[in-house]
């Protein structure tokens, strides 16, 4: 078994107090506990919700002072005297849920996102914006040696939800899905997915330079909510029949295209909610949800057979996440880029630098 010297100081990024900033500074690598694994964290991916943790935006407390971060790929290098079906140098990826109980009803039917003792990554638990993070070891994703850490960072929360929520749609293959906000970091992840699950996509969103990205990507048509004269009218259009698509998966974060999906999802279709507007309500026409008889549904994230799953496809190649590499310590710069709207692809931090 590979053996790792573990120092005893390492540098991270600590959120001190709501509202921030993050401060790059040694601290005290962690022990894992018996059922804990310690990730010597390479790479991780910077994610919206952990600018949200650092600003105190969500109606959830955070633990105070945090590491954030949920993105992490790493390295196995210690392991609690519980931990057996994980190796010292085995790859392993820190997600959001980082541990919950195993036995709750929830827990028990694989809904252990929903479980009342969930362990947050960044959020309620240090996550992996430093070197050496702590994990449940029942809960880190599996990574396959061979691929690559810093690319396969963002599949760890953006890939896992995008997927997660095609799967929760119940499209088959060769059925159409909308995708709204498929120009975006999760729409590029969901346009691919989607693709390699054999679904017809439409790709909704804004300007030509989406609608491009959007194309490359395999979606079967483009409708421009900024330029459409009747967008719902363009969407179902694009579907045999002119029906409208079977499955809407909505990534945006604005309350519109929230309200306006029922309207063009297929009568016996289903809207899929992942997208987080900001204090937004579900709007939907009673009369037309019965008698077209359409399901509203949330997502949140996916459970452990999710997590491995998407892995597997990104491993196969057939998922692509453009990203780009900057060191831990200017992760406040991408905060900075975030704040202003300016993010297009992922960042992902690399923990040396
Ligand atoms: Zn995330
Ligand atoms: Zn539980």
């Amino acid at each position: 078994m590979a053996t790792f010297d573990i120092p005893t100081e390492q540098w991270a990024q600590v959120v001190e107090k709501t509202g921030g900033p993050s401060v790059y500074k040694k601290i005290p690598v962690q022990k894992p506990g018996p059922d804990e694994v310690l990730i010597n964290v390479k790479y991780s991916g910077v994610c919206h919700t952990d600018l949200h943790a650092m600003m105190g935006d969500w109606p959830l407390d955070t633990k105070m002072p945090f590491v954030g971060g949920h993105e992490g790929a790493g390295v196995v290098v210690a392991k609690g005297e519980l931990v057996k079906d994980i190796e010292l140098g085995d790859h392993a990826g820190i997600k959001w849920l980082n541990g919950s109980c195993l036995a709750c009803s929830f827990c028990m039917q694989a809904d252990e996102p929903l479980c009342p003792h969930a362990l947050l990554s960044g959020y309620t638990v240090d996550g992996s914006f430093q070197e050496y993070a702590i994990a449940k070891a029942a809960h880190v994703a599996h990574i396959p040696k061979g691929v690559e850490l810093d690319a396969v960072a963002p599949v760890l929360c953006a890939g896992i939800t995008v997927y997660k929520g095609l799967k929760e749609s119940g499209a088959r293959p060769g059925q159409w899905v909308a995708i709204v906000g498929a120009g975006g970091g999760l729409g590029s992840m969901a346009l691919q997915y989607a693709r390699a699950m054999g679904l017809n996509t439409i790709a909704i969103d804004g300007g030509e330079e989406k609608a491009a990205s959007c194309k490359n990507l395999g979606a079967s048509a483009y409708v421009d909510f900024m330029t459409t004269k009747d967008l719902v009218a363009e969407v179902k259009a694009a579907t045999p029949e002119g029906l409208g698509p079977h499955a809407v998966i909505l990534l945006a974060v604005q309350e519109k295209p929230f309200q306006q999906a029922t309207e063009y999802v297929r009568s016996r279709g289903t809207v899929i909610c992942i997208g987080l507007p900001a204090k937004a309500y579900l709007k939907a026409p009673v009369f037309d949800t019965v008698v077209r008889m359409i399901t509203i549904k949330g997502s949140y994230v996916g459970n452990r057979q999710d997590t491995q799953e998407a892995l597997d496809f990104f491993a196969r190649g057939v998922v692509n996440v453009p990203f780009k590499t900057v060191g831990l310590s200017e992760l406040g710069s991408v905060f900075d880029m975030m704040k202003d709207g300016k993010i297009v692809g992922r960042y992902v931090v690399d923990t040396s630098k």
